[in-house]
Parts: structure tokens; C-alpha cells; sequence
């Protein structure tokens, strides 16, 4: 299992999380951070951190947002894989790139 960062992250990204992380696994990719699946221990230090409830195990994902597991998952395609699968999300849930941000 991991954690998983999901939708209130996008345009949000304080990094409170990642100063917490003891493995350096959270990573930013465009509008968000997501967790690399393969380095996460599963510790759960980060989650109280957010202040957006972004950050949540894997098995506990509200349903609406399962899609993020694959879209942290696909850090370990590369940067284009998760930017590319957040646009995908942002368009269909009518979250417009905020201007000027990326
Ligand atoms: S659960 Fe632990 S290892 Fe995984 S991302 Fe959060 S702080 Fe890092
Ligand atoms: S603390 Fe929450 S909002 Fe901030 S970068 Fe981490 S997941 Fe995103």
C-alpha cells in the first residue's frame, strides 16, 4: 500500500507534507505533489500535516477521487505521464489552469 495525494492539492502545493516525509517521496509535477508508490513506507507522518486534507492511504481514498492513485502511480513514468493525467482530471471536473501558474 501507499498514500496518496489527491484533488485538493492542485494549485494548492504548501509543502507542508514533503518537509515531514522521512524518505523524500513526495514530489511536484506541475500542479500538484503526488507520492511516489515505490518509495513510500507507508508511514503516515504526512497526512495530519496537509491543510487541505489532501493526503490519505490508499485504502481510504474517498471513491470520488480513486483516480488519483493512478495519477501519483504514474510518477514513475515520468513528469509528462502525471501533468498529462491531471489535465485529463482538471478538464473534466472544471478546474481551469489558473493563469500564469504553469
Ligand atoms: S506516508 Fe510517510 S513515506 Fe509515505 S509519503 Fe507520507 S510521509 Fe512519506
Ligand atoms: S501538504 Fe497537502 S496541499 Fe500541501 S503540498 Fe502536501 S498534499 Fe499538497
Amino acid at each position: 500500500m501507499t498514500y496518496v495525494i489527491a484533488e485538493p492539492c492542485i494549485d494548492v502545493k504548501d509543502r507542508a507534507c514533503v518537509d515531514v516525509c522521512p524518505v523524500d517521496c513526495i514530489h511536484e509535477v506541475g500542479r500538484m505533489l503526488v507520492i511516489d508508490p515505490e518509495e513510500c513506507i507507508d508511514c503516515g507522518a504526512c497526512e495530519p500535516e496537509c491543510p487541505v486534507e489532501a493526503i490519505f492511504p490508499e485504502d481510504a481514498l474517498p471513491q470520488k477521487w480513486q483516480e488519483f492513485t493512478p495519477i501519483n502511480a504514474a510518477y514513475l513514468e515520468g513528469a509528462d505521464a502525471v501533468d498529462s493525467l491531471v489535465a485529463s482530471y482538471c478538464e473534466r471536473n472544471e478546474l481551469p489552469a489558473i493563469e500564469g501558474q504553469r
